[in-house]
């Protein structure tokens, strides 16, 4: 028998707005004392009435956009009835029949095992408006359980998708995707491990037949798992991956899943447990919240589409098409907004201190600028215990020490000490390079006397050499960059020293 995995995720983004959704109490209550962001509004005592947060809108609206949604030109709230400790009002206000965004979709790459994408396109079916429940601490001893109320009534966009993702990195790339989208419009910081981001997975099998010709059997679908609790990207993969094992169990036995079921993801014990059986739609009594009139998109919508900003998947295509970097280089450096910026910046500069001697794209200058900006500067500051905020190595001063490096002006050895000075003092590489005597040996008639130095010096590895030792060429060359105080290219030293041994043989 072969299953395939038909998965579906709802995602919950909290919304990065000042206020909460429906009140003027702060969004940032996970930062305070427990119940001290709380409003009689915001825990629901009777009497009081929610206003919208125009700004958690907008931030709604905007992400609709950017995910190519349709923005209702029509939406209201609604009330979600269901009685649980950390809902104090005892329903949720949240959107059910007109979500302000139907529809959309997000084309991402998956990694694949030839170190290339595999394109794979998910289906929103809606993203809704709503605000979030208060937070339960419950004692390790499992007797009591706390609640802090500062969460009621945070803002949160829930994102739905239709079941396009087929394998469980899919849906962990979808989701690395969407957070760094999130993260490009301002939306969210979208941070999984603080739970500004939060995934439920919905997992079904179903047979593939044996001749797939016929596609009717793509549309079926099968009783789902809700697993719930999902709060780190590990997590996604690993629960849907215990999941299709638990499923493909039951399937053959014989067993499959009869009904819609919910299970919460344990990290600890590795497992999905279950909880409940799901609740309908109907069994929310869902209605149209009285206490707010509907919401009018149109505008807004005309407005904010004239400012999405350029999404990753675009900033990678041009980074590429205007730059030469790699597919990989693209995706790291895309990955972090701010990294992006200063490769940008570093990049433009280059073009524009290199003119005309070099022209863009050139991959290999690309790769070489990218080999510094990511992997040497950030060894730098790991060495140095810096980040990228506080290191004083500016767009400016990278791109000239990438063109001293290109230009063979400083050796790769002496442009790490160079780099290291400029993270610490944020001096110009070229005053650095010339004040520390780091310049790159352009004088040949100095690198010979001390290719000549280092063979008089070295009979014994010479006389390796000479019996066929082709490696103790190495040692000669690290000594030839020794006495120069790495100032040297290795390149040209070795060229240097087979020239001198090849006259005395
Ligand atoms: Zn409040």
């Amino acid at each position: 028998m072969k299953l395939e995995p038909v998965i579906g995720l709802e995602i919950h983004v909290q919304l990065k707005t000042d206020s909460k959704m429906f009140c003027r109490c702060s969004n940032k209550g996970e930062f305070e004392p427990p119940n001290t962001t709380v409003c009689p509004v915001c825990v629901g005592h009777p009497g009081t009435l929610p206003v919208p947060n125009a700004k958690a809108v907008e931030l709604g609206v905007l992400a609709g956009l950017a995910l190519g949604g349709e923005i209702a030109e029509h939406s209201k709230f609604d009330r979600k009835q269901y009685f649980y400790p950390d809902l104090p009002k005892g329903y949720q206000i949240s959107q059910f029949d007109l979500p302000i965004v139907k529809g959309g979709s997000l084309s991402v790459g998956v990694p694949a095992k030839d170190g290339k994408s595999r394109p794979v396109t998910v289906r929103f079916t809606r993203a809704h408006l709503e605000e979030d429940a208060a937070k339960l601490h419950h004692s390790d001893d499992g007797q009591s359980s706390l609640v802090d109320f500062n969460r009621a009534g945070t803002p949160l966009i829930e994102c739905v998708t239709e079941p396009d993702m087929h394998s469980p990195d899919e849906a962990k790339a979808f989701l690395q995707e969407l957070r760094l989208i999130m993260r490009y419009l301002g939306v969210s910081d979208a941070d999984m491990e603080k739970g500004h981001l939060r995934c439920d997975a919905n997992i079904s099998l179903r047979e593939i037949p044996d001749d797939p010709a016929n596609e009717d059997w793509a549309k079926q679908l099968n009783p789902k798992t809700e697993i719930k609790n999902v709060n780190s990207f590990r997590s996604v993969e690993r629960a849907l991956e215990y999941e299709i094992d638990r499923q493909t169990k039951l399937w053959l036995d014989g067993k499959p899943p009869a009904e819609q079921t919910t299970r919460g993801w344990d990290d600890a014990r590795n497992a999905t447990v279950a909880q409940r059986s799901k609740e309908e739609a109907n069994d929310y009594r869902y209605f149209p919240e009285p206490d707010l009139p509907p919401l009018q998109l149109h505008e807004l919508a005309d407005r904010l589409a004239k400012s999405v900003p350029e999404l990753p998947a675009a900033r990678r295509a041009r980074l590429t098409s205007e730059f030469g970097f790699g597919e990989s280089e693209a995706k790291t450096i895309c990955d972090d907004l701010e990294l992006a910026d200063f490769v940008e910046q570093t990049m433009s500069e280059l073009a524009e201190w290199s003119k005309p001697r070099l022209s863009f794209p050139d991959p290999e200058v690309a790769r070489v600028a990218a080999g510094w900006m990511l992997s040497k500067l950030g060894g730098v500051l790991t060495d140095l215990k810096l980040d990228r905020a506080s290191a004083k190595v500016t767009p400016e001063n990278m791109a000239e020490l990438i063109g001293m490096i290109l230009g063979k002006a400083v050796t790769g050895t002496n442009a790490l000490v160079v780099l290291s000075e400029m993270a610490k003092t944020g001096a110009d590489p070229s005053i650095i390079a010339q004040e520390k005597d780091l310049g790159q040996i352009d004088d040949m008639a100095e690198l010979e006397l001390v290719a000549k130095q280092v063979i008089a010096a070295n009979p014994k590895v010479v006389d390796d050499w000479r019996g066929g030792k082709a490696n103790a060429i190495q040692f000669l060359v690290g000594q030839v960059m020794k006495l120069t105080r790495g100032k040297a290219s290795p390149e040209v030293a070795r060229q240097m020293l087979e020239k001198e041994l090849s006259r005395l043989a």
